[in-house]
């Protein structure tokens, strides 16, 4: 990977910045390269290593806040929570009483938070997975939050956006976890259907069944550097395998290469690109829009709903455009 060295990063002494003589949160450790970064640096950053790029992890409403318009995020269902359908028990802590531990420590309900916001005034149904909540794990809370807000993006026929960073299926809920790979599959073919786009952006981890469910499943399918992703992990396979896995082979880079990511995007990118997506695919979605006699006006938006019904016509730019688009398809099929 690219390093990059930043003359402005001031030369000190390690001696001075270990953990012991330090003052709590002056300064983290890069797990890749082992730099020390100065907490304003990392801010600044956000949160990236400004050596190696390593890419820390975020909570879900860090994320929020990085990607979309500043006050533009509305959550939906916050107040979902899980119940302990298995009665289950592990290390003689039963999961009903870890998840009271877990939403005391994280301060959210469950592993993701969904909801509506704007970027670039442009209007998006978005998820965003918080690892912190039991590893990003996928219980029936999850599914369900993903489901609806696919429902959500459909409703308003808004593109989704959905941010992963998971441990897979959450071993707590059993058969229940895993039925939530077929339901956020099934609830995206409509999407799909409706000719709704959807981005996902796999971070670091996105692994088990979020991988083999809807992680894969994006139009546009976008990573961050360096992230593990994968269905099983490496260690695993080589013990079940016996064989030696390529360096690497779980890598965002690695995925890219054998053509399993659209792009690779870096923090301090993702904003910008996901802007861009939004303009690019609000242009391609006038035509089926048009088709059911709605049309998408995102600058001109209302509070009660993006549109403009259907009695008002379709604006006479869209119409060029529609016909445009159709003339550059049927050229690209002769
Ligand atoms: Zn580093």
């Amino acid at each position: 990977m690219k390093q990059t060295t930043d003359s402005t990063i001031p030369a000190f002494s390690t001696e001075v910045l270990k953990p012991r003589t330090a003052p709590k949160n002056i300064a983290v450790k890069c797990p890749e390269c082992k730099e020390i970064i100065l907490e304003r640096e990392y801010r600044k950053n956000l949160k990236t290593c400004p050596r190696c790029q390593y890419h820390f992890r975020l909570r879900a409403h860090e994320r929020i806040e990085l990607l979309v318009d500043p006050d533009s995020f509305i959550e939906e269902d916050e107040d979902l929570i899980s119940i302990d359908p298995l009665h289950f028990v592990s290390q003689s802590q039963a999961y009903a009483e870890k998840l009271a531990q877990e939403r005391e420590k994280s301060g959210i309900n469950d592993a993701i938070v969904i909801g509506h916001a704007t970027i670039e005034g442009r209007p998006l149904a978005l998820g965003v997975m918080d690892f912190q909540f039991i590893g990003g794990s996928m219980g029936s809370v999850v599914g369900e939050k993903i489901a609806r807000v696919i429902e959500l993006a459909l409703a308003r026929r808004i593109p989704l956006l959905l941010v992963s960073a998971s441990g897979g299926a959450r071993m707590q809920e059993g058969l229940y976890s895993l039925m939530q790979m077929a339901k956020t599959s099934a609830a995206l073919a409509r999407l799909s259907e409706a000719g709704m786009p959807y981005f996902s952006l796999l971070t670091n981890p996105t692994t088990g069944g979020v991988t083999a469910s809807f992680a894969m499943l994006g139009d546009i399918i976008l990573a961050e550097p360096g992230g593990l992703i994968c269905f099983a992990g490496p260690r695993v396979i080589e013990q079940f395998m016996h064989e030696k896995l390529p360096e690497g082979a779980a890598s965002a880079e690695f995925l890219l290469q054998h053509g399993l990511l659209d792009r690779i995007v870096s923090r301090q990118e993702l904003r910008q690109t996901l802007a861009q997506l939004l303009r690019f695919y609000s242009q391609s979605t006038l035509h089926l829009a048009a088709r059911e006699e709605i049309i998408h006006i995102p600058r001109n938006q209302t509070k009660r709903g993006l549109y403009y019904p259907a009695h008002q016509g379709v604006p006479e730019r869209a119409k060029t455009q529609i016909r445009l688009r159709v003339r550059s398809r049927e050229t690209e099929e002769t």
